[in-house]
C-alpha cells in the first residue's frame, strides 16, 4: 500500500501589511467544538460510581420487584403540559422544546414519571395484576440555570408503582429511596409531608395567599406573579427572601381533609415500624402540579444542632454552591390523579426519583469510593516485535476462558508497563520477550513477593488458572 504523506492545512494568503507580492504561510487554526453550557462528560475515572449507582439501583429493583422500563427521549409537549403543570417552572421555562420535521411539538423530557404514566395507559398496563411497578434510569433535560449540582442535561433513576392507594406503598417506596443511599454509605434525611388533595388544596391556597400578600415587599418578582396563580409556588422558591418568608407560612397540614390525614398517618407508622428516621416538613410541596397526598425529599444528613452539616456529603454540596433546597439528592410522593389527567382510567399511583450527578457528588464528599471494575489480576507485559504479535493472541486466548488481563499494547518499555500492571493491582505479570518467544516460554511474576519464574507458554492459562483458585 503507497503511503501519501499528508500536509498541514495550510493557507496561502498574501501578505498585505508588507504590500509585497511574497506569499505568507498561514496555519489555519480550527476552533474545537465545545460542550453546551449546563452538559458534561462523564468520564473514565467517575465510571465507578456510575457502575456503583447503577448496580444498587438494579439490585433494589430485583428485590422489591420493580421491572426495568426504557422511555424515550423526545415525548410530546402535551405530555408535560397536561402532567407536571402549565405554571410550574419546568413547563413555563426550562423544556428543551422544539418542532421536528413534520411540524409536530416535541420535548426532551424534563422527568420521566408523565412518561412512566403515558407508557402505562399506552400499553393497557391496567389490565395488568396492581400495583405495576416500574423502574427507569437515563438523561433528563431541564433548561435552567447551570451551577454546580444542576445541569441542563442530568441523570436520573425513579422508582414508580401504579395502581394501589395503600400507604404501605408510599412507605416502602420512601424505605427504598432511604436504604439506596444508606448501602451506599451517604448518610441521609427523609423529610415528608401530605399535600392532601386538589380539593383540600383549594382552601390552604387562598390562605396562603393571604399570608404572603402581607409580605409582599419582600418575596420575589416571580413569587408576586405566582401569588395569583398558584400560592404553593411560593413555599418552593429558593430566593432569600421568599424563604425566609416561608418560614412563618400556614402549614397544610391543618387545611388535611380526613382521608388524606389518614393515610399520611398509616405512612408514618409503616416507616416507624421499620425503623426509616424521617423528619415532618409541613412546607415540602414539590414543584409539580401532579402530586397528591404523601411528598418527600432525600436531602444529605444535617447534625443535630440543625445549622451546621453534619456530613461532608453537605459540605461538599455546599462548596458547590447548592444549599438549602437544592442540595436534595432525591424526591417523590403519590400522584393519585395523574393517570386521569392523562386519559387513563382513575389509577392511584406512587414514585419517586434520584438524581445520579447528585449522588456521585455525595459519595465524593465522604471518599467512598466503591470498588471499581479496574482491577485485573493478570497484566500481559511484551517485549520486542514477535513477542507483541504472539502477545496479541495470547491474550484473546487468556479472554476465551474467561480470565480478565490487562496489556499495554502501545508501550514498548518494560517498566512503563510494569507500572501500569501496579496501577491495576495485578497479582501475576506475565512477560513475553523474543527469548522466550523463541524458546515457546513465558515468564510468571508473583507481584506480591517479586519472585519469577519461567513456565511453558503452551501451559501458562493453566497455571494461572491454578494459581488464582488457590
Ligand atoms: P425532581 O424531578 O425535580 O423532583 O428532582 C429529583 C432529583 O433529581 C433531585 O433531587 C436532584 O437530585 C435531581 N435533579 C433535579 N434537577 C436537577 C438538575 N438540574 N441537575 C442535576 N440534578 C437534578
Amino acid at each position: 500500500m503507497a503511503i501519501k504523506k499528508i500536509e498541514p492545512i495550510v493557507e496561502v494568503q498574501p501578505a498585505e501589511e508588507k504590500k509585497t507580492t511574497e506569499l505568507v504561510l498561514v496555519t489555519k487554526k480550527v476552533k474545537t467544538p465545545q460542550l453546551l453550557r449546563g452538559f458534561h462528560d462523564v468520564l473514565g475515572e467517575d465510571q465507578i460510581y456510575w457502575d456503583a449507582i447503577h448496580r444498587k439501583v438494579r439490585e433494589l429493583a430485583y428485590a422489591y420487584s420493580f421491572d426495568r422500563i426504557e422511555l424515550p427521549i423526545l415525548e410530546p409537549v402535551e405530555l408535560f403540559v397536561r402532567s407536571v403543570g402549565k405554571q410550574t417552572d419546568i413547563v413555563e421555562k426550562e423544556m428543551f422544546q422544539f418542532q421536528d420535521q413534520s411540524g409536530a411539538n416535541v420535548v426532551m423530557r424534563p422527568e420521566a414519571t408523565a412518561s412512566t404514566a403515558r407508557a402505562y395507559i399506552e400499553h393497557g398496563m391496567v389490565d395488568r395484576p396492581q400495583p405495576v411497578k416500574m423502574f427507569y434510569d437515563g438523561p433528563m433535560f431541564r433548561y435552567d440555570r447551570p451551577q454546580a449540582g444542576r445541569y441542563r442535561q442530568f441523570h436520573q433513576f425513579g422508582f414508580e408503582a401504579f395502581g394501589s392507594d395503600e400507604a404501605i406503598i408510599d412507605a416502602q417506596l420512601i424505605l427504598i429511596a432511604e436504604r439506596f443511599f444508606r448501602e451506599l454509605g451517604i448518610p441521609v434525611a427523609v423529610q415528608v409531608n401530605s399535600i392532601g388533595t386538589t380539593e383540600t388544596r383549594a382552601e390552604y391556597k387562598v390562605e396562603l395567599a393571604t399570608y404572603y400578600r402581607q409580605h409582599r415587599n419582600v418575596i420575589c418578582e416571580d413569587c408576586k406573579r405566582r401569588l395569583t396563580r398558584n400560592p404553593m409556588r411560593v413555599l418552593d422558591c429558593k430566593e432569600d427572601g421568599c424563604r425566609a418568608v416561608s418560614v412563618n407560612a400556614p402549614q397544610i397540614i391543618d387545611w388535611l381533609d380526613e382521608p388524606s390525614k389518614e393515610h399520611f398517618m398509616r405512612v408514618l407508622e409503616y416507616l416507624d415500624e421499620v425503623e426509616v428516621h424521617y423528619q415532618l416538613a409541613p412546607h415540602l410541596v414539590r414543584g409539580l402540579d401532579y402530586y397528591t397526598r404523601t411528598v418527600f425529599e432525600i436531602v444529605p444528613e444535617v447534625a443535630d444542632d440543625k445549622s451546621t452539616a453534619d456530613s461532608s456529603t453537605a459540605d461538599e454540596l455546599g462548596k458547590a454552591g447548592i444549599s438549602g433546597g437544592q442540595s436534595a439528592l432525591g424526591g417523590g410522593g403519590r400522584y393519585d390523579g395523574l393517570v386521569e389527567l392523562l386519559g387513563g382510567r382513575p389509577t392511584p399511583a406512587c414514585g419517586f426519583a434520584v438524581g445520579i450527578e447528585r449522588t456521585v457528588s455525595a459519595l465524593k464528599g465522604r471518599q467512598i469510593k466503591p470498588e471499581g471494575s479496574k482491577h485485573r489480576d493478570v497484566f500481559l507485559a511484551q517485549l520486542g516485535d514477535v513477542a507483541r504479535r504472539k502477545g496479541l493472541a495470547l491474550f484473546e486466548a487468556f479472554r476465551a476462558e474467561g480470565i480478565p488481563v490487562a496489556e499495554a499494547f502501545g508501550k514498548s518499555a518494560l517498566k512503563a508497563q510494569l507500572e501500569l500492571a501496579d496501577k491495576y493491582q495485578t497479582k501475576y505479570t506475565l512477560i513475553l520477550g523474543q527469548k522466550e518467544v523463541l524458546e515457546g516460554t513465558i515468564i510468571v511474576r508473583d507481584m506480591e513477593s517479586g519472585v519469577q519464574e519461567t513456565v511453558d507458554m503452551n501451559k501458562v492459562i493453566g497455571i494461572i488458572k491454578k494459581k488464582l483458585t488457590e
